[in-house]
């Protein structure tokens, strides 16, 4: 059946989407299609025979017939609130139907609902507005050309450029990483298989500033053109602070290899997490090898922790602790100091264990008392070789005084002749100690090297084995230098003890000293260290030993250097000696061949002109008498006893007294009585120096013997000052004392 006309316009009417209703000309509707219906659904929908007003309120209702009368066409874009408040966007147009004459038949109004498309407006609106906000730069980049199709506000804030500028740039221009579009090419074909959508790389500003940034991408395809999504992300600050942390740790792991100390962190296994390069050293092993042992294996080589190890309690109470700690396998004294390490809410989280060693300052602690404890030892003999004089004197004194009174042949002269000479080797030995217990300041007097040497062997042989032979190439006629007498047997001392050394492995050997005059001619000055030309002394001491090589001979002046073990050698040796000879202006050399021995060169310089030293001559003697009066003083009954009775026996007239006050006395009582005064130096009340001070205010010329247990320089000048012209050291012997009395007053 064919529609009417009316029917098919119905129809589609009815059909039609839009919302659409037929209106009186006063406004009542006639007929609405079910998209109207739907449209004002929830409004207060009118069916037919209502006004229209009711749906769109009477003010636009009469806008609305204002225009429909007025011959124009009324659209509104209207919003309209449902009675559940929801608001909907509506899009109306009416018209008036008209017929021939003008006449309104009807109005038919079309509404279209857009609240949907105004929504999606507003979201596209919003992410625009994110899009713009973001922190980050945004870039869609076509694939094929790179170009740059769209931006954010930011991107063009970070790269300098107006958005116009920016859409003319291509990513080559923003990137200087790409050499050229292939690489971005290169780069889209990777993005789209899903891999490097998110790397690190530089970009560049419009001002040319280059800045790190971090860029994730995302492939869209798209029916027009395919395009990259870009978020550039400026990392600058990061970056930054990552440099910045890796400063810090880089500075702290020179900080922690800087150290000389051993230092380890350990979890709380007591497994070794990090070690420093000390303890890469003394372990010799890499850091690697070190991490995952623990301390006990590294330090001892042990499979359980050392006995007594305090580091396990260290998880039980988690105190610091320090302690000592000696290392068999190295040979080395450590300080263990082990901390717990703490988080920040103060956690246990590890173990700090410092090992600082400590063996050379207990070497050399044990040097210093090894030091103090000879200086006491020295004082101590010292003050027992001084009374030990005394005794020596008596007994020497006596013995000679009986030897007077004894016929030379007989047995009883024989034995006292024995007992001189032991008690002469007793004299020595004092002297030696008497030498060695001096503090060690310089008293400068020319003395006879030859003469130390002799001494000094002397003191010597009896402690070395006799497989080393001494042999001594030494010209008696050497002049004296200008030294100090005790410092110059040290130095002997010094260099034989280390010859001896040398030798002791081999068990047997040549020790040889030999001393020869030289003279050092100009020409000869640069060879020869420097030394001013003129005469010298050439002392030199020789072994067969083992030798050095150049490494030990380079360090073998140097204090505290020593290759002996602990206990065996200090270092100080050849470095005392050194120091003293050239304080006497002098040079000490040496050479020497491993396995070849070694020789040590001393020059000691002569002094120009004449000089005399202080020792007496130790020659055989024929002692003449003398009826002169002497005037005896000393403290100690026997020597005084003694004094009188030797040089009564030589035919002198004697008075003597234990008492210096007591002396004055008897001098001052006739001054011209006496022809010479004899005093000890040591004594109470008024010593010999002041004493003989006192006599020569009473009388001038006077002649004073000085006898004193100490050859103190210091004394000596100041005997010399008061007047005093000559000086004896005890012990004195009867025909040395009786000798230089006769001289004495041969010459007063
Ligand atoms: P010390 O004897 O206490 O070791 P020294 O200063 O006397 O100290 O000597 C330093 C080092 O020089 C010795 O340890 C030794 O290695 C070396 N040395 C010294 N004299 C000799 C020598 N005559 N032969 C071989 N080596 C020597
Ligand atoms: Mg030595």
């Amino acid at each position: 059946m064919a529609l009417s006309e009316v029917d098919l316009y119905k129809n589609i009417y009815l059909q039609a989407k839009n919302p659409t209703c037929v209106l009186s000309p006063e406004g009542e509707i006639l007929l609405v299609n079910p998209a109207h219906k739907k449209l004002f659904a929830a409004t207060e929908y009118l069916p037919a025979g209502h006004p229209f007003s009711g749906c769109i309120g009477a003010s636009q209702w009469l806008n609305l017939l204002d225009k429909i009368y007025k011959g124009e066409h009324f659209h509104q874009d209207l919003e309209l609130t449902k009675p559940d408040g929801k608001k909907s966007h509506v899009d109306i147009s009416a018209s008036g139907i008209k017929d021939e004459s003008g006449k309104i038949l009807a109005i038919i109004v079309i509404s279209r609902d857009h609240t949907q498309r105004r929504e999606s407006d507003n979201q596209l609106m919003r992410f625009h507005n994110m899009f713009d906000q973001s922190n980050d730069a945004f870039l869609i980049i076509d694939v094929k050309t790179g170009q740059i199709i769209d931006v954010n506000k930011r991107a063009c804030n970070h790269y300098g450029y107006n958005q116009e500028e920016m859409l003319q740039l291509s990513i080559v221009n923003i990137n200087p990483g790409y050499q050229g579009i292939d690489e971005w090419r290169q780069r889209v074909d990777s993005i789209q298989k899903n891999q490097d959508t998110l790397f690190e790389t530089t970009h560049i500003t419009k001002s040319r500033k280059i800045f790190p940034v971090e860029v994730s991408h995302r492939y869209v395809e798209d029916d027009n053109k395919d395009y990259i999504i870009a978020i550039a992300r400026d990392i600058s600050e990061r970056k930054a602070a990552e440099e910045k942390e890796r400063q810090a740790q880089r500075e702290w792991s020179r900080t922690f290899d800087s150290s000389t100390d051993i230092i380890t962190i350990q979890n709380l296994k007591h497994e070794i997490t990090q070690c420093n390069q000390a303890a890469v050293v003394a372990f010799g092993l890499n850091k690697d090898e070190c991490i995952g042992k623990y301390c006990y294996e590294l330090f001892s080589g042990n499979k359980e922790p050392c006995p007594g190890c305090p580091l396990t309690e260290i998880s039980d109470n988690f105190k610091p602790y320090t302690e000592e700690f000696f290392h068999k396998k190295l040979d080395k004294t450590f300080s263990i100091t082990v901390s717990p390490i703490l988080d920040d809410t103060g956690q246990t989280t590890g173990i700090s264990h410092f090992a600082k060693d400590i063996t050379q300052q207990r070497k050399l602690e044990e040097q210093l008392r090894q030091a103090q404890k000879m200086e006491s030892l020295g004082t101590l003999a010292g003050g027992i070789a001084h009374d030990f004089n005394n005794i020596l004197s008596a007994i020497i004194g006596y013995t000679q005084l009986a030897m007077l009174h004894t016929p030379p042949d007989s047995k009883a002269f024989d034995s006292l002749k024995q007992v001189t000479t032991g008690g002469q080797r007793a004299v020595d030995l004092v002297k030696q100690i008497l030498t060695f217990s001096r503090k060690t300041e310089y008293r400068m007097a020319p003395i006879e090297v030859q003469r130390i040497i002799t001494e000094t062997l002397k003191l010597l042989r009896p402690s070395l084995p006799m497989t080393i032979e001494i042999r001594q190439n030494i010209d008696p006629n050497c002049p004296p230098v200008l030294a100090d007498a005790v410092q110059v047997h040290q130095v002997i001392m010094n260099l034989c003890t280390n010859a001896y050394h040398a030798m002791c492995d081999q068990n047997s050997g040549t020790l040889e000293i030999s001393l020869t005059k030289i003279d050092i001619q100009p020409e000869m000055t640069v060879p020869l260290f420097n030394l001013q030309a003129g005469e010298y002394l050439l002392l030199r001491i020789s072994d067969t030993g083992t030798g050095m090589d150049n490494a030990t001979l380079e360090k073998i002046f140097e204090p505290y250097f020593t290759t002996k073990k602990t206990g065996e050698g200090t270092g100080l040796g050849l470095a005392v000696a050194h120091g003293i000879i050239k304080d006497f202006g002098g040079h000490i050399s040496v050479y020497s061949e491993p396995n070849e021995g070694t020789c040590f060169s001393i020059y000691l310089p002569v002094p120009a002109g004449q000089t005399q030293t202080t020792q007496e001559p130790s020659a055989p003697i024929e002692v003449p008498m003398g009826t002169e009066r002497l005037l005896i003083v000393d403290d100690e009954k026997p020597i005084a006893d003694l004094l009188k009775v030797t040089l009564e026996s030589y035919g002198y007239q004697v008075t003597d007294t234990t008492e210096s006050p007591e002396a004055l006395r008897i001098f001052k009582q006739d001054p011209e009585l006496f022809d010479m005064v004899i005093t000890d130096y040591a004594m109470p009340q008024i010593n010999g120096i002041d004493l003989a001070e006192e006599l020569l205010k009473v009388r001038e010329d006077l002649p004073i013997l000085l006898c004193t247990g100490f050859n103190d320089a210091n004394n000596n000048s100041k005997a010399l000052q008061v007047g005093i012209k000559t000086c004896m050291n005890k012990p004195i012997q009867s025909d040395q004392l009786a000798l230089a009395v006769r001289k004495f007053l041969d010459k007063a």
